[in-house]
């Protein structure tokens, strides 16, 4: 099923982020989290994909088995910064095989090591996919800017050009001040993005990662919410129930506003994505 369908309901939608394993011996443990997320029936599904493409037969493999053995609809993510057209393509041939019919094309973060690259924006990577036409795709956008890009005007002069490549819709960049997320909305309407764009949610239960996320995504964290990691931070069952919390608030929020979908990254965990799927759970009727 198309992701762009499932967005565009009447209902608003829930749908969750896994990322696949980093080494063979964690496979196991990632499959079961996922399985055990995707039984709590998800609009849909996405899987990452490694910086460098080095978890690419992962990313593919387990969106088959929550296609297959879930009956999930699912996203791939595909990077293209580290690869050349031959692998591009090789992976899309593998994501058809596998009957997966969404991409979220992504140019990747850059990485130290030195990669051979055909692609050097996500925009000419999206011009291919959709050339190929056998593929929803989707495409990543920065609420707080990309860390990379001059200015918010150019970033999203960059984005309304994925939009002309070919992307149906986007998803955020986390944002933990809804305001930020609906301003974004404003000023992408105003040059002219007219597909959806999916709101990225993280909980955030880890203390210990939340500066280092901030610092890698650009987000920034509010006041409000310093103070939760400040009073519970030191204590992880304390600060999971916590940051549940602060990211239901922030789901309702936005489905109180009409938005009407939300993806949350969900960090494999599936006790967090089950609190919030029942927090949320009469208000996706
Ligand atoms: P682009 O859209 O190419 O933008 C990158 C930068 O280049 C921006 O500053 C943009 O303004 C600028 N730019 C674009 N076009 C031009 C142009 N023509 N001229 C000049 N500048 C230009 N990373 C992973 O490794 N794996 C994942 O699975 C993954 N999933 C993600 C999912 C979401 C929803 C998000 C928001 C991010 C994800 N990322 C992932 C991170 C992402 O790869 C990085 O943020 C990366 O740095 C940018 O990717 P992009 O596709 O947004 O790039």
């Amino acid at each position: 099923m198309k992701i762009i369908d499932i967005i565009q309901r009447e209902t608003p939608s829930l749908s969750f982020e896994v990322f696949p394993p980093k080494t063979t011996d964690k496979i196991d443990a990632v499959f079961d989290a996922a399985m055990e997320i995707a039984a709590l029936n998800p609009a849909f599904m996405s899987v990452t994909y490694g910086a460098g493409g080095g978890t690419s037969a992962y990313t593919a493999a387990l969106c088959a088995d929550l296609q297959n053995l879930r009956q999930v609809p699912v996203m791939a993510h595909l990077t293209c910064i580290n690869s050349t057209k031959e692998q591009v393509h090789a992976q899309m041939q593998t994501l058809k095989d596998n009957k997966i019919e969404n991409v979220m094309a992504l140019r990747g973060d850059r990485v130290p090591e030195a990669h051979e690259s055909d692609y050097r924006y996500a925009s000419e990577l999206i011009r291919e996919i959709a050339a190929d036409g056998s593929f929803c795709i989707g495409g990543a956008c920065y609420p707080e800017t990309h860390p990379e890009s001059a200015n918010s005007f150019d970033d999203v002069r960059h984005l309304k050009e994925k939009q002309d490549a070919g992307c149906a819709f986007f998803t955020t960049q986390m944002f933990f001040t809804n305001g930020v997320y609906y301003n974004f909305l404003y000023r992408v309407r105003e040059a002219g993005v007219t597909v959806p764009v999916v709101a990225g949610i993280m909980p955030v239960t880890n203390a210990g990662s939340i500066k280092r996320i901030c610092r890698i995504s650009g987000a920034t964290l509010p006041q409000r919410f310093c103070r939760i990691v400040d009073k519970y931070g030191y204590d992880p069952v304390k600060m999971q129930q916590a940051g549940i919390a602060y990211a239901t608030q922030q789901i309702v929020d936005l489905f109180a506003n009409g938005v009407k979908a939300v993806h949350v990254y969900s960090m494999n965990k599936p006790d967090v994505a089950a609190a919030i799927m029942a927090n949320v759970s009469e208000l996706l009727k």
